[in-house]
């Protein structure tokens, strides 16, 4: 009885702050795909956690830290970047019961591309091609879990982020027009949590973490410090990598500051449904026309 009442209130939460919006836009993006780029509207207080970079060992915890507090996020796979992939198969293999938890549990996942390279130094065909090869290993490790990673989150957020150059933007938005929808983060909001690694900190479970070391809880003072300190009620998309012990260390702290500010959470697929009003599959496919 308890949870169905605190289960429809917060659907009602959600709803209303989704419902406030007014905000429409039509599909005829001019700059590039589809998508969520610095500067677009975003619902009000609400945060949009996303993961780049997993799945890895430290990706479960994650799970466990989204499930004990009730929030769905967006996660931006890659099938052969975490060292040791190329060595021993590649970590949708490895990782496969995680991944087919993250979707029964209610996350979006996105492509992150099989290799993590830099868009801005790709020729069009290999852009196209370490996007389509990632959602070909995904659909053949996940097969019936599979589906289809619509989402594109661009390594380093390149071009968009680092990219003054308005001729390669140019040339990577048409690469990746058709090819789904892009996602990326509200800049002030990246955790920069892959910035360094930290003493204790590792892709892999093992000896090496020691999650009391000093430098190992003075990263996480940074990145939740950094996090909390620009929330005035935006809307905010928020940058972490599921590769570090101290993203899903850190992680129950920030969700619940940023509840107690009022923030409510929601992922790549609820925007397009905001915004658009579509699922990101009909919005991709109009696109793609
Ligand atoms: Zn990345």
């Amino acid at each position: 009885m308890k949870t169905a009442l605190s289960i429809s209130l917060l659907l009602l939460i959600c709803c209303s702050s989704f419902e406030t919006s007014t905000y429409t836009q039509q599909t005829g993006h001019t700059n590039g795909p589809i998508g969520y780029y610095e500067g677009d509207p975003l619902p009000p207080k609400t945060a949009f956690l996303t993961f780049d970079d997993g799945p890895s060992d430290w990706t479960s915890d994650v799970l466990d830290v989204l499930k004990k507090e009730n929030v769905k996020a967006t996660f931006f796979v890659c099938g052969a970047w975490l060292p040791k992939a190329n060595r021993i198969g590649n970590s949708f293999r490895k990782y496969k019961t995680v991944l087919i938890r993250m979707k029964e549990e209610g996350h979006t996942i996105g492509n992150h591309t099989l290799g993590h390279q830099n868009f801005a130094s790709m020729s069009p065909k290999r852009i196209e091609s370490q996007l389509d090869e990632n959602q070909k290993l995904y659909q053949n490790e996940l097969g019936e879990y599979s589906g289809k990673l619509i989402w594109i989150r661009p390594p380093f957020g390149s071009p968009y982020i680092r990219t003054k150059n308005e001729l390669i933007k140019k040339r990577v938005s048409s690469a990746l027009q058709g090819k789904g929808l892009v996602f990326m983060w509200t800049k002030e909001f990246d955790s920069t949590d892959s910035k360094e690694w930290v003493k204790g900190e590792w892709y892999e479970k093992g000896p090496r973490i020691d999650i009391d070391n000093e430098k190992f809880r003075k990263k996480m003072d940074r990145i939740y410090n950094s996090l909390v300190s620009k929330t005035e009620g935006q809307g905010i998309v928020i940058l972490f990598h599921d590769t570090h012990p101290t993203t899903k260390e850190v992680l129950p702290f920030v969700i619940e500051k940023l509840k107690a500010e009022g923030y409510t959470f929601a992922t790549a697929e609820d925007y397009t449904r905001w915004r658009w009003g579509k699922t990101s599959e009909e919005l991709s496919e109009e696109d793609s026309d």
